[in-house]
This record gives C-alpha cells, structure tokens and sequence, in this order.
C-alpha cells in the first residue's frame, strides 16, 4: 500500500514515510492510493479477536511496510492491560433498542483522542526508525482542548522526540489546561496562543512548511512530525474502533451480521468522522455518518448545500473541543470524492486560503449526501440532552456526546430512520464539569472547577477519573502566553536553538 498526497498526484510514499513526516510538503495531506476492504467474513473473524487483535488486522491493511513484530509491539503497547479503563478498550454502552453510545474515553486522559494518541508515538518511532536514522523527531501539536493532553501524555519521555503544543489561551477548559500546564516529562513544552484554535493551527501548519525553519532542522538532526488529525498515524487508529463497534453490535445480537448501522460523530476537524467514512468505504455495513456540530455550523451548511464558508462569527461553545471553522481533514474527503483529483483539491483549497469559501460541483455535493447526514444543537439542546438522558437512563454525557445524541434524536425523528446507531461518545463527564452540572441542576453552588466535579459526583454519584481527581492541587509547570506571530520563535527557543 502506498500513500500520496491531496495536492499532488506525483507523491507516492510508504506509510512510514507518511507517519514519520505528518504532512506532504506540497501543503497535502498523505491519503492511501486505494481503501480496502473487509468481507463479511473477515468482519466475523475479527469479531472473534480482543481489541488489541482487531487493531492488528486492521492496521496491517494499511501499514503494509510494518513486520508483524512492528505491529504487535504497536498494538501492544498502545493498548495494554490497565491503560483503559475497561478491558475492552472502546466498551458500547446500550442505551436503547436505537442508540449505542461508544465510550471512546476511557484512556489517560479521559478523552477520544487518546484512542489513537496511545498508539501514534508506537506508529512514529518504528516509522522513523525506518526513514530517519539518527534524526530527533520534534511534534508539534495545536490543540482546541484534548489533543494537546492526549499527545502529551503519549509522547512522554518517549525516546528521539520532543513535543510541543499550542492552545488557544481562552478555547480551553481549567480542567483542559489544568491537565496540559502540569504535564510532566522531559521532553515536553507547553505554550498559549492569543487566538483560537484556528489561529494555533494555521500558526502550526505555517511553521511545518517554512523554508528557514526546515533548514535550521536539517542542521541540527531534527525533523518535524504532528500528532495531528491531519497525521495518517492518528487516523488509522481511529478505523479500528469503528469496526470494533459493528463486531461488538453483532454479539450483543444487537444487529445480525450484515445488517447496516448508522454512525454519529460529534465533529470538529472532521478526523473522527473520516475514519467512520474509511471503515464505511472497507466494507462496516454502515448506512449513514452523521456528522454533529455545535453552533460552529460550517459543516452542517457544507454537507447538506454544498459550499464551505469559513467567513461567519465564531462561537465559544460548551463543546468547545468542537469550536472549530476549518476542518482540516474534510480535504482528505474532498480528494476522495473528486476521484483522486489532486487538482480539484488544490483548486478549493486555494478558494479557501484566498476568499474562504469554495463550492463542490453538483455531483460531489450529491454523493456527499447519499453518504452523510447532517446537523447541529447549539448550548441549550446540549444541555437539555445531558439533563434528558441522565433523567431517563442514569446515563451521563459530557457536552460533545450530547450534541451528537441530539442530532442523531433531530435525525431519527425528521427521516423515520430506525436503524440501530452508534453514537461516538468523545469525553468523560467529569472533563466538561461546570456545564454538565449546570446542565443536570438548576442551582449550581460551586465556583470552582474542582469543587464542581465534586458538586457533580454527589449529585450523580457517577465515578470520578482518577487522574482527574488528582489534579487538584497541582502547580502548573507552562505558564507562557505568545502571539501567533511569535510561535516560529517560540519553537526554536524551546528546542534551545
Ligand atoms: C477532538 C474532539 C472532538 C472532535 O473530533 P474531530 O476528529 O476533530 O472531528 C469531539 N469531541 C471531543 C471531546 C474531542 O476532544
């Protein structure tokens, strides 16, 4: 299997080469050539595996340069015994006859990244053993919340590799920067950006792609990576979990095999949902991928009209992990459903730089919609989900579940479509406190992030993570704030060059 890139057809890498260098330098995102597929056999025989087995034979579809020593290590380690807060990693949660909720939260950090976050630095350092001997790999992550923990706490003391991520200095939660300014390691750095997280990311992509900055690497034995979406290495892993949750459907008798289910994504950067789409394009019975959005609707708009305008006001939401107006890794989508035509991918992304905004052509736009619903609740359908769902089932959600649990509801309600569903829950309650509480109880009596998770525990008596119970107290290590315009040197100063 090889790889190439959205914007430029010539491109044809290894996955090693894809993982161990994050982005195409044309400014592309690495893409597989081809999408293969899973019978209906093959899906029983996984069926049968842990989630360590099933990460495997997916992953070797696609990272065909791995031996298999490679993979088990990877898979090994990502996701062994204790890591997860439940054996089976990404436990289905049954709701009701139609809604399956996806526990993705389980990891370190108690968000979804960390499904794919556990595994990338296992995926990078084997990848750059084979194409950049003696060369300290430097990650560089802009995060709207739970991806800077995730791949901090993955990447820790990991050896050859340095990591450093960039928030919004006002995008995240206490909680959110509570958990990344006392990260601990020696080879991590922390820093806050003004501006969202659009700002943080373009600020990430620009330093990628600079000239200067790529030399004075070259001279010090180092080389970029990212631990974000827009990497293959994080995408992949999220394939897995997809397949997993039809399996898991199956043997709860849920579904017979064979039979179509629909996926729900609470989305931001569109990474989560493409992996949903590349689990559909293998062969996962899958009828529709329903992409959730908060407030922040560029995507609503796009999939169900046709034209992504980024030019609109941005909101900070109670789902702010979601807060996002470019997603990235619709451009993956974009190549694929030009039929692999680099150069309509260039086109719009060039419309997107310069005016931003492009539209798709009609028959793009009609095969968007056979394959994807679409829709969004703003903070008070979150609120009232999360307050709905706790009063009928004792059921918990954070505030990213619950946009997707509300539009699956809009969805399921305006189509008539009953077909079992499996809703991707993307955080632990108890990460997103001060809204959960508020949403479940009229009178909030704390002030504090802290006493609120404890507020939130005697009213729900649902259990509290222990790595976030532990926070409490702790000193933040990264205190530093910079200016977008200053993060190419705020990098260097890191790296002490
Ligand atoms: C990152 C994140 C999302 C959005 O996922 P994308 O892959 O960026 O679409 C949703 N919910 C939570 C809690 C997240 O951390």
């Amino acid at each position: 299997m090889f790889y190439t890139s959205t914007r430029d057809n010539t491109v044809k890498v290894t996955s090693a080469q894809a993982i161990a260098k994050g982005i195409s330098s044309d400014g592309g995102l690495f893409v597989p050539t081809e999408i293969p597929k899973l019978s209906l056999d093959d899906l029983k025989r996984i069926s049968s595996l842990d989630y360590i087995g099933r990460a495997k034979e997916i992953l070797r579809f696609y990272l065909t340069d791995f031996t298999e020593d490679e993979l088990d290590m990877c898979v090994n380690g990502a996701y062994k015994k204790g890591k997860f807060s439940s054996d089976k990693v990404a436990p289905l949660y049954k709701l009701n006859d139609r809604e399956n909720i996806l526990e993705l939260w389980r990891g370190p950090t108690c968000a979804f990244k960390d499904m794919a976050l556990q595994l990338l630095p296992y995926l990078l350092s084997v990848s750059a053993g084979k194409t950049l001997k003696d060369t300290k790999i430097v990650i560089l992550v802009a995060t709207s919340g739970d991806t800077g923990k995730a791949a901090l706490e993955g990447f820790r003391d990991v050896p050859n590799t340095e990591i450093l991520v960039f928030y919004p200095v006002d995008g995240v939660s206490p909680m959110q920067k509570l958990q990344m300014t006392t990260q601990e390691g020696s080879n991590v750095n922390v820093c806050a950006i003004k501006g969202n997280f659009d700002d943080a990311q373009s600020g990430v992509k620009a330093i990628f792609t600079d000239k200067e900055t790529e030399k004075k690497f070259a001279e010090n034995k180092l080389a970029f990576s990212s631990a974000n979406s827009i990497n293959w290495g994080r995408l992949v892993p999220q394939i897995v979990y997809y397949v997993s949750a039809y399996c898991d459907m199956v043997s709860a008798g849920s579904i017979k095999l064979g039979d179509e289910i629909n996926i729900v994504v609470p989305t931001g950067n569109f990474g989560n949902i493409l992996a949903a789409y590349y689990a559909k394009e293998m062969g996962v019975p899958v009828k529709k991928l329903i992409c959730a959005s908060n407030a922040n609707n560029v995507l609503t708009d796009f999939l169900t009209g046709g034209t992504y305008d980024k030019n609109r006001d941005f909101y900070c939401t109670a789902s702010p992990s979601m807060d996002i107006l470019i997603s990235s890794n619709l451009e993956r989508l974009l190549y694929i459903l030009s039929g692999y035509d680099d150069s309509t991918v260039r086109e719009l992304m060039s419309k997107l730089a310069s005016d931003g905004r492009y539209t798709v052509s009609d028959k793009m736009l009609s095969d968007i919609k056979s394959l994807f619903a679409a829709g969004y609740c703003d903070d008070n359908g979150t609120k009232r989900t999360i307050r709905e769902i706790f009063e009928k089932y004792d059921y918990l959600i954070d505030t990213h579940t619950a946009v997707a649990v509300r539009v699956y509801e809009d969805y399921a309600e305006k189509t008539g479509d009953a077909t079992p569903a499996v809703i991707a829950s993307t955080a632990n309650p108890y990460k997103f406190s001060a809204s959960v509480l508020s949403a479940i109880s009229d009178r909030v009596e704390s002030t504090d992030e802290f006493s609120m998770v404890d507020e939130l525990y005697k009213k729900t008596g649902k259990e509290i993570p222990v790595q976030l119970a532990t926070l409490k107290g702790k000193t933040p290590r990264f205190t530093g704030v910079a200016e977008k315009s200053e993060m190419p040197a705020v990098v260097l100063g890191m790296l002490g060059l």
